[in-house]
């Protein structure tokens, strides 16, 4: 096997290399970025494990670059850092781990390069590369890491019970590694998920809620969510979503499975973005369904008000999952509840003022839910989905000429609500909400025209109905 360094990594590792030689301490590369080497994906970080003090050799390492770089250093993890402008080392100690049945945190002692391999989680990360003088260069793979990457498995190197057990964030991990690399999980492995999926309860959700994201930014994360479904995982992380699982038939009518529909609308989204909160939205946007679902006689399975029922339960979800409540939910919550509009103007005569509306209701987020909207269209019918990408066509056609006229996106209405205050005299109340928003409304409608001129004229017409006095 051979691994070949960009220029820049030969020339940091052999400044290690000179370093660990100078203090006797045995150093090699180890884990995520042996793995993706061989593999052949970027790689922008390196995991450096000792034989000694890994912070006594950060510093040294450091000592030998021109500028000398920062060491960030923790005595008590007894790991260091080192930041270069392109490229982050983390130093290490080799350590062995024990865990207690009855605490999480393991008990570290110093161990040896093997040692330090059998407490990693799978055998393709499991791998290390000699970064001493005598061998450098040389793979060390007690575990047929290598094999394994060939053979495109994940796989733990101790018994996947232990391994799970010492640490149940690996049960995620395993699945996102699988989702990233295009990799098969193995049957004792995945087994062993499936038998110990609750035991993730005992993982703060910050930690979970990473390896989401992380499946959230691979190409096809309906992979990851299927393997967290069919593991048992997904029950306990994310409840809400299981429910979307199954199709009821009643009287030979059956729904569409509206868990494979939205892991299909993740993937068609993710071709097009790699927006996690866009993703987020395409996860989320039929998360009201299992709530609305109906069964109409002569007429079938209705999911009426869906979106805005998911729309609600967008922040608790957040909040659940530690996703920031910020704009960014905001934005997820809008897109769900919108997540109709675009495509129900192509069932009916699309009118200015409908397109008008959708684009003031959608703002600046008009990009994203026209790309949510496409991703939504995922129907086994070739023919039909055609025909919806076509009509969908026409309506982003009309949308533009629209906003080439209208210029709804970031609209406001020229008319502000301090102006008719002033000009009525009026504190804030009730009246001056009125006027506001029926000068909105008539200008979205296409009753005025939307100018100053026009605004001004239309609300005095409205203050005069409410018998409001001018002020002049
Ligand atoms: P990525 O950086 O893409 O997330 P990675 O494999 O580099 O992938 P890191 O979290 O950076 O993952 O960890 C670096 C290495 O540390 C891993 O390759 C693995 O050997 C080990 N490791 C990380 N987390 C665990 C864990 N929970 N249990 C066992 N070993 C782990
Ligand atoms: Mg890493």
């Amino acid at each position: 096997m051979d691994v070949s360094f960009t220029h820049t990594e030969q020339v940091v590792f052999d400044k290690i290399a000179k370093a660990a030689a100078e203090l006797s301490l045995p150093a090699y590369l180890i884990g995520g970025f042996v793995r993706d080497k061989i593999i052949g994906r970027p790689t922008k970080d390196a995991d450096i494990v000792c034989l000694g003090d890994g912070i006594a050799l950060a510093h040294r390492v450091a000592d030998l670059f021109e500028p000398r770089p920062t060491v960030a250093y923790f005595k008590n993890f007894g790991t260091a850092q080192i930041k270069l402008p392109a490229f982050e080392i983390e130093f290490v100690g080799a350590r062995k781990e024990s865990y207690q049945p009855d605490s999480r945190k393991p008990q570290v002692e110093t161990g040896s390069l093997e040692d330090d391999q059998n407490r990693r989680d799978f055998t393709i990360n499991a791998l290390a590369i000699s970064l001493n003088q005598a061998d450098f260069g040389t793979l060390i793979d007690p575990f047929d890491g290598l094999k394994a990457i060939e053979a495109k498995i994940i796989q733990t190197p101790l018994t996947p019970a232990q391994t799970f057990s010492d640490d149940p964030l690996r049960m995620m991990r395993a699945i996102r590694f699988a989702t990233q690399l295009g990799f098969n999980i193995v049957p004792e492995t995945f087994e062993a998920i499936q038998a110990q999926a609750s035991r993730i309860k005992i993982v703060s959700q910050e930690r979970i809620t990473d390896e989401l994201n992380k499946i959230m930014l691979c190409k096809k994360p309906s992979i990851g969510w299927d393997l967290l479904y069919q593991s048992g995982l997904l029950q306990i992380v994310f409840p809400q979503m299981v429910e979307l699982h199954g199709a009821q038939y009643i009287d030979g009518h059956g729904h569409k499975d509206n868990f494979y529909h939205t892991l299909q609308v993740i993937d068609n989204i993710s071709e097009h973005t790699d927006d996690l909160w866009l993703r987020w939205a395409a996860l989320l946007h039929d998360i009201g369904k299992p709530a609305t679902k109906q069964f109409e006689e002569g007429h079938g399975w209705t999911f009426h008000g869906h979106e805005m029922v998911g729309a609600r339960m967008v922040p608790k979800i957040f909040g659940k999952l530690k996703l920031p409540l910020n704009e960014k939910m905001k934005l997820v919550q809008k897109l769900v509840a919108l997540h109709l509009r675009p495509i129900s103007l192509t069932k009916e005569n699309i009118t200015d003022s409908a397109v008008r509306r959708l684009l003031f209701d959608a703002g600046e987020d008009i990009d994203g839910l026209m790309l949510l909207c496409s991703a939504d269209i995922t129907s086994k019918n070739k023919q039909k989905v055609k025909r919806y990408l076509q009509n969908f066509e026409l309506v982003k056609l009309r949308m533009k000429e629209v906003e080439e006229k209208d210029q709804m996106r970031n609209w406001q209405p020229p008319i502000t609500g301090e102006m008719i205050m002033e000009h009525f005299k009026l504190s804030p109340g009730r009246n001056v909400g009125l006027i506001k928003d029926a000068i909105r409304e008539a200008i979205l409608d296409g009753l005025i025209p939307n100018d100053y001129e026009s605004a001004f004229r239309f609300m005095l017409e409205k203050g005069a109905e409410l018998g409001l006095s001018l002020s002049e």
